[in-house]
């Protein structure tokens, strides 16, 4: 036994502790980055998928690392919410793409992600609503985007901040939709704006019958609730020719444009004589 645990520890030790040691230079590599300026936000276009007309645009959160390069926010998002740092960055980033999209026609709407973490914070709205005031940034120009994961916590208590948020003019989508966790019995209840469609489903709809019938469905329930849908990833023309006989769409995808940062979306808004 003694020698099994040798050579355990042997085998294993050494490969335990480096991925300790990358998480924790992770760890602090984001605080440090978060008082450096290193996260920056890039921005996706969000388009009426008819006409082709651009409404708005997606904050998405990357970080420049000088170590890593630019790290994208599946890797530093879950591990800023368990460190207790994503209050500090979300409103870091928030602050920066109201001053970017103040640049920006003032029609043009501004979607951010929020995670189910700050959510669960009862001054959310109250904090948001503070930003908005001291950047004066008006309020019905922001979108925020939550996911299902949020519909696993207490209903009651995301039903009103969903409503406080609306009260302060600010509007509130459902993103990520039939990933898992929303039931349709709660969505009857929950006042959101907008319901954005999962890529998985998008990236299928040309992929048989089934797969465009139930985005059909997606969309009719929509207009039922009256929530308007987005529809994310839309990646080709194929795609987006499928979705253009649905009605009253609006898309966003690689099809459109990579998600580019606040000196592109400047470039990209000349492009289309909208600045
Ligand atoms: P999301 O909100 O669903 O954002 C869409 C993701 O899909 C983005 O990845 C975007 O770059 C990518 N995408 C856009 N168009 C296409 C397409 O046509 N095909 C494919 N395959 N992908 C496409 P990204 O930027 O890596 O963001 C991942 C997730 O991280 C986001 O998913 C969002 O949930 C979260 N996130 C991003 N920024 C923030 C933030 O500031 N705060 C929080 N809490 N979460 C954020
Ligand atoms: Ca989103
Ligand atoms: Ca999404
Ligand atoms: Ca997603």
């Amino acid at each position: 036994a003694k020698k099994h645990g040798k050579q355990r520890s042997v085998w294993f030790e050494p490969v335990m502790e480096q991925e300790l040691k990358f998480r924790s230079q992770l760890e602090n590599g984001i605080r440090a980055g978060i008082a450096a300026g290193e996260f920056v936000p890039f921005y996706e276009q969000q388009v009426d998928v008819e006409s082709g007309r651009l409404t708005g645009f997606e904050m998405l959160a990357r970080w420049q690392s000088p170590a890593l390069g630019l790290v994208g926010p599946d890797i530093f998002i879950p591990i800023a919410e368990e460190i207790g740092v994503i209050d500090e960055l979300s409103e870091c980033l928030i602050v920066q793409a109201f001053r970017d999209a103040r640049e920006w026609s003032p029609d043009l709407t501004l979607s951010v992600n929020i995670s189910p973490v700050q959510l669960r914070d009862p001054w959310f709205s109250q904090k948001l609503l503070k930003l908005l005031i001291q950047h004066s940034f008006p309020a019905s120009r922001l979108e925020i985007e939550i996911t299902e994961s949020c519909l696993h916590d207490n209903i009651a208590s995301v039903r009103s901040m969903i409503t406080s948020l609306r009260n302060q003019g600010v509007s509130v989508s459902l993103d990520d939709f039939g990933t898992g966790y929303a039931s349709l019995s709660q969505l009857r209840t929950l006042p959101f704006d907008r319901i954005k469609i999962d890529r998985s489903f998008i990236r299928e709809i040309n992929n048989g019958e089934a797969s465009s019938k139930l985005v059909d469905a997606i969309v009719a329930m929509g207009a039922g609730l009256k929530m308007p849908i987005t529809a994310e990833g839309i990646e080709d023309e194929a795609i987006l020719e499928t979705l253009q006989s649905m009605r009253g769409l609006k898309g966003q995808g690689y099809h459109y444009g990579y998600p580019e940062n606040a000196a592109g979306v400047i470039d990209r808004l000349r492009e289309h004589d909208l600045l």
